[in-house]
């Protein structure tokens, strides 16, 4: 036998023990070893009963998703399913772990189900755009109510054993050493159950039920063809014999599979994969232990960051310059913790557990115990440098100095200090306490070790880390400029604010760009327009947003911004008199307003992105296309059926969109497009960002 799977007889049990670490990925040399075990159980006349078994984390992961689209090797797991139903011997899945899609599929063909306690049982495919394509429609409606079942396969959310076990989805819940259950389970004279003679549990009138269901589903997927598809197959379990289902659910599997939004979102899965993954840095690098933590300013960030800690049980100390600063930062921890514990989404034990893990200090001095610190201070470079200079002189050796900076250069920063080494950027996003994506800046010196201990923070805080290199605005923000001075252009030329939103909202974006701005505040634009107008004077930058910004219309913060707020609302209102400052602007500037199309709003923000992103590509800021792309993913409401800009511009390919770019060369500001050379290069080779 392989070594991907063992097999064994005791006591007139085989035991198939599943052994392809990490996960017990259904790839095709362990479905070709379960289809000869399970043949050479039934073959044998000492045998009475057969176990699945994995290994204590996982009993299968489900589907090696890397074979997808790949020819697959014989036997498939439809035909492991098939000699399942053909045994006539008593056959009991032992679920250690998580039984995940294609491994729940497998446990689904068994006779019975038996699980450990906190073992985790689901059909995640939706996640991937796709749906359980062996069997897994027609099998699990069958032995669960079909209501639970549509939720659990249109989630994609997993349930814990003893959910199972109440559904009727786990038979017994072993506690103790799970194969000697699982024998024991077996040696009770079981009676051959296979699910596909079943019929769908589901009472009432089919057809009233899945309108209902079809309507609700329908509202909550947003445009993702998968769930609709699961209800039809579901629909099709309780009305059609099981080989028939079946034949319903290949054929929408197929259809799924070839979907731009699968694809998307199995990039995306991958690429989830790909960001701890750092060249010169092995996955064995040891790490620094963080195991006290400290945030400088408790402002809007700072805040955030501490609560970051405190939800990991860290115990971080947040320092501010005055009490009446700490005493208001931490009033809006308190009520960020409170609201949550409203929502019923936290317990007040919990909120007090980690409120008592945040100590306020006035005294920088007090920190010098701690392992990291993470600097989020006002964005200036002379109070910055002033901080790290004390932070050298005050912590202890190997302590890691963080610094959230948006903008400025850590190099710099570092600079301040006699241990670069130890210096690095961590740049969280606000909310801190919400938002996922998490850069982490690697310095021209940050050490190795550093590096890897901060990304595994992140990870440990429940961030997405995605290494940067040092640029001005690292990769978002970079990206971003250039996102943003496209739709300013747009509203020079002749377009409306509620318009470029509504384009790119309607393509996907979680949010128009001008709305974006008025939450986040136009001040915050404005203060780096104004520093760059200094630095690079050559610059050209869309004027249009000083004369909001010269009204005082800050956004939402302002009740009026780009849009019009009603007191106490974040709806934007069109604001008749942003439309009379852009017409007069663009008499002043003698453009005549022309109409346009929501395709080229589209095209010259996304496009924007994608260019740009290539040139933090080749220069190296990047390690890779895919971590652009989460960066966008998880930090700046790109959709996920898109899969990030590079992704997306890969899928219109990239010789059209050096096309397009090429047009806008000869357009309003055309000047401002500039061909990243890596762009021109793929372009001409027909390669990809994303190969
Ligand atoms: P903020 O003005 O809300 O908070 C800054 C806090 O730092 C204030 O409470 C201030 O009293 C305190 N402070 C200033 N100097 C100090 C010192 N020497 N020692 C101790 N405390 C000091 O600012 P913020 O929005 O939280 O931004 C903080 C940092 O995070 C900046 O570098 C900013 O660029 C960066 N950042 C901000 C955002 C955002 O959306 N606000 C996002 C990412 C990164």
């Amino acid at each position: 036998m392989s070594d991907v799977a063992h097999y064994a007889v005791r006591d007139g049990i085989a035991v198939i023990t599943m052994n392809n670490p990490p996960v017990n990925g259904l790839g095709n040399a362990l479905r070709a070893e379960l289809m000869a075990s399970l043949r050479k159980a039934e073959g044998d006349p000492t045998v009475k009963g057969a176990v699945i078994i994995g290994s204590a984390k996982a009993f299968s992961g489900g589907a090696d998703i890397r074979e997808f689209g790949k020819p697959r090797e014989k036997p498939d797991l439809f035909e492991v399913n098939d000699q399942q139903d053909a045994m006539t011997k008593p056959l009991v899945a032992a679920i250690g772990g998580f039984a995940l899609g294609g491994g729940l599929e497998l446990a689904l063909g068994c006779h019975y189900r038996v699980a450990a306690p906190r073992s985790q049982l689901g059909l995640p495919e939706v996640k991937l755009g796709i749906l359980p394509g062996s069997g897994g429609t027609q099998r699990l409606p069958r032995i669960i109510p079909m209501a639970d079942a549509v939720r659990m396969m249109t989630t994609g959310n997993t349930i814990p054993a003893e959910k199972a076990k109440d559904l009727g989805l786990v038979d017994e819940i072993v506690v103790g050493d799970l194969l000697e259950g699982a024998i024991k389970f077996l040696q009770q004279d079981r009676s051959i159950r296979r699910i596909r003679d079943m019929k769908a549990k589901l009472n009432g009138d089919p057809e009233a039920f899945f309108a209902q269901v079809r309507d609700k589903v329908a509202k909550e997927s947003r445009g993702y063809p998968a769930p609709l598809e699961i209800v039809a197959c579901a629909a099709a379990a309780a009305t059609l014999p099981f080989d028939e289902g079946r034949k319903v659910e290949r054929e929408r599997f197929q259809r799924l599979v070839n979907t731009v939004e699968s694809k998307a979102l199995r990039h995306m899965f991958f690429a989830e994969r790909q960001t701890s993954k750092i060249p010169d840095v092995p996955e064995d690098t040891p790490v620094r232990p963080v195991n006290k933590a400290a945030v400088i300013g408790a402002g809007t960030m700072g805040g955030g960051i501490a609560m970051c800690f405190a939800n990991a049980g860290i115990p971080v100390a947040l320092v501010d310059t005055t009490q009446e600063a700490l005493d208001k930062g931490i009033q809006r921890i308190k009520g960020n913790y409170a609201a949550t514990v409203e929502k019923g989404r936290l317990t007040q034990d919990d909120m007090d557990k980690r409120m008592a893990l945040i100590s306020p200090k006035a005294d920088l001095k007090e920190i010098k115990g701690a392992d990291l610190v993470v600097e989020a201070v006002f964005e200036r470079m002379d109070v910055k440098q002033d901080l790290f200079r004390k932070l050298d002189a005050l912590m202890q050796p190997g302590a890691i100095l963080a610094t959230n900076t948006s903008t400025l250069d850590v190099d710099e920063i570092a600079a301040a200090t006699k241990r670069p080494a130890d210096v690095v950027g961590t740049h969280f996003f606000s909310p801190a306490n919400v938002m996922r994506l998490l850069e982490v800046v690697r310095g021209r010196n940050t050490a190795k070790d550093v590096l890897a201990t901060t990304m595994k923070l992140g990870k440990t805080l429940k961030k997405l880390p995605v290494v940067s290199g040092v640029c001005d605005g690292f990769i978002g923000n970079r990206m971003l400029e250039k996102y943003v001075q496209q739709s300013l252009f747009l509203l020079e030329e002749g377009a409306t604010p509620a318009q470029v939103d509504s384009a790119l909202q309607r393509w996907g974006m979680a949010m128009g760009p001008f709305a974006m701005y008025d939450m986040a505040g136009n001040d915050i634009g404005w203060e780096i327009r104004k520093r760059r107008a200094k630095e690079r004077p050559d610059m050209v930058y869309a004027k249009v947003a000083d004369l909001i910004c010269e009204k005082g219309w800050f956004g939402q913060k302002a009740g009026r911004g780009w849009y019009r707020y009603e007191k106490g609302s974040r709806k934007p209102i069109p604001d008749e008199e942003v439309e009379r400052i852009l017409s007069d602007y663009r008499k002043e500037i003698g453009v005549k307003p022309r109409k346009i199309a929501d395709d080229e709003i589209i095209e010259r923000c996304i496009f924007a992105l994608a260019n740009e992103g290539a040139r933090i590509l080749e220069e190296g800021i990047a390690l890779r296309a895919s971590d652009i792309d989460m960066v966008y993913l998880t930090g700046y409401g790109f959709p996920p059926y898109r899969g990030g800009p590079m992704f997306y511009a890969d899928q219109v390919g990239l010789d059209k969109v050096l096309a397009s770019i090429r047009r806008f060369q000869d357009g309003y500001q055309g000047s401002q497009w500039t061909v990243a050379p890596l762009l021109a290069r793929l372009a001409k080779e027909g390669k990809r960002f994303n190969s």
